[in-house]
């Protein structure tokens, strides 16, 4: 995830081109600006570069979500279903909007287990929300064939997994709408930013307005806009899109290091033969952010990470089982719904009932996986090394 790795003059340019003006907000001012509309040029660029009709950018990857829920129409007692495995920002969302998420079982993908998918449904299950962690996808076609036989939406989190594409279309615009995040760490970065990705007119058009405050946007006039609906403001600034304007143009590049990268790093690994990797369900649309393994058990696993931390080489190493943003076994803020003000009562019960679920075939997955994150700035040389302190390290723990 590095986009803030290849910092440099392209988005110092960009970012010039705002501060010349002045004019930091995406609306408006249209004599004052001069032509610079940093956020609508990031638009057109994110509708080419991905293939999809519509985008709404926003402040972050968790208000895309927000927004993508509300211009979906789930809201109060609509059940979402996410995996166990996901960022906090996935649940954050659905609880916003006053959804309850029903969080259940991932397979070997790291994602969505479509048969656990099927067994959460009930009558006031609204969409299912998979989330494409650590760069690659969830099993789309299995997930959009439930979704088809059981009338829900599919709402695409690809917000770790830009430029990722399952059987030729990117990941993001295959649901009836999907979500980037532009944040410091992601693939490309804003700083903080996200977008909503979609091919039905109507999701963009309530996406453009609740995004601000509801406006309707059709008269040059920000005043005297109408408000057809409830918003909120969940605008990128011009500088935000500034920055993404750079960093999409070098997309490609990113994409082409960090398969270089990955499959050389894989290479070494698989020499073990107690190594497994992910399945991935489109191999070639793998955008290789990360290399996620499996060990044989918890217990190398554990070993594993210990003998790196001792050797102080840990670092883009991670263990999300013991992780306290990624798994749902270290989320007690949620489970004993340590809300800041009173949700309502379906929400609590159902977030409540999470202390008791079971997770065992997750936790059977999850307690033996490293994801190791692939840097842009490795060289050969410097993947080898690495490559080959994790093999020994690997075998001093099996
Ligand atoms: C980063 C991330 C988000 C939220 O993005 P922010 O821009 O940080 O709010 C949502 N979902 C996943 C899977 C993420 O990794």
């Amino acid at each position: 995830m590095p986009g803030y790795e290849f910092w440099g003059e392209a988005e110092k340019k960009h970012v010039n081109d705002v501060l010349e003006t002045g004019i930091l907000m995406r609306y408006g001012f249209d004599g004052a600006r001069k032509g610079i509309w940093k956020s609508k040029e990031l638009e057109n660029a994110i509708t080419k570069t991905f293939g999809c009709k519509y985008v709404q950018l926003t402040s972050s990857g968790t208000a895309a979500l927000t927004t993508a829920m509300a211009a979906l129409g789930i809201g109060a007692g609509d059940e979402v279903i996410m995996p166990s495995f996901t960022f906090v920002a996935s649940f954050e969302a659905v609880l916003s909007t006053g959804a309850i998420p029903v969080l259940v079982d991932v397979d070997e993908t790291l994602t969505l287990n479509p048969t656990a998918v099927k067994n959460a449904i009930t009558p006031k299950t609204k969409c299912i929300m998979p989330v494409h962690m650590c760069g690659s996808m969830a099993n789309l076609d299995a997930l959009q064939t439930i979704c088809k036989e059981h009338n829900l939406l599919l709402l695409e989190d690809a917000c770790q997994s830009i430029g990722a594409t399952y059987k030729g279309k990117h990941l993001g615009t295959i649901g009836n709408a999907g979500t980037f995040s532009f944040d410091f760490v992601k693939t490309i970065t804003c700083a903080e930013g996200g977008a909503v990705l979609t091919n039905d007119e109507n999701v963009y058009t309530f996406c453009d307005g609740f995004t601000d405050h509801g406006h309707d946007h059709k008269g040059i006039d920000r005043g005297a806009d109408l408000h057809p609906f409830l918003g909120y403001n969940f605008r990128i600034s011009e500088l935000h899109a500034a920055v993404g304007l750079a960093q999409i143009e070098k997309l490609d590049t990113f994409l082409a290091i960090q398969r270089k990268n990955h499959a050389r790093l894989k290479n070494i690994l698989a020499q073990v033969p107690a190594v497994s990797f992910r399945e991935i369900p489109d191999p070639s649309g793998d955008s290789c952010t990360f290399l996620s393994w499996f060990l044989p058990t918890e217990n190398n696993t554990k070993a594993f990470v210990e003998e790196m931390k001792a050797q102080g080489i840990l670092e883009g190493n991670f263990y999300w089982y013991a992780n306290n943003w990624h798994y749902i076994k270290q989320w007690q803020h949620l489970k004993e719904v340590k809300s800041l003000y009173n949700l309502h009562a379906e929400q609590k019960n159902a977030l409540q009932k999470l202390q008791t679920q079971n997770f065992s075939a997750s936790d059977a997955i999850m307690s033996r996986c490293i994801s190791t994150s692939i840097s842009l700035l490795w060289t050969d040389e410097q993947i080898d090394e690495k490559g080959n302190k994790m093999v020994a390290a690997i075998k001093k723990s099996l």
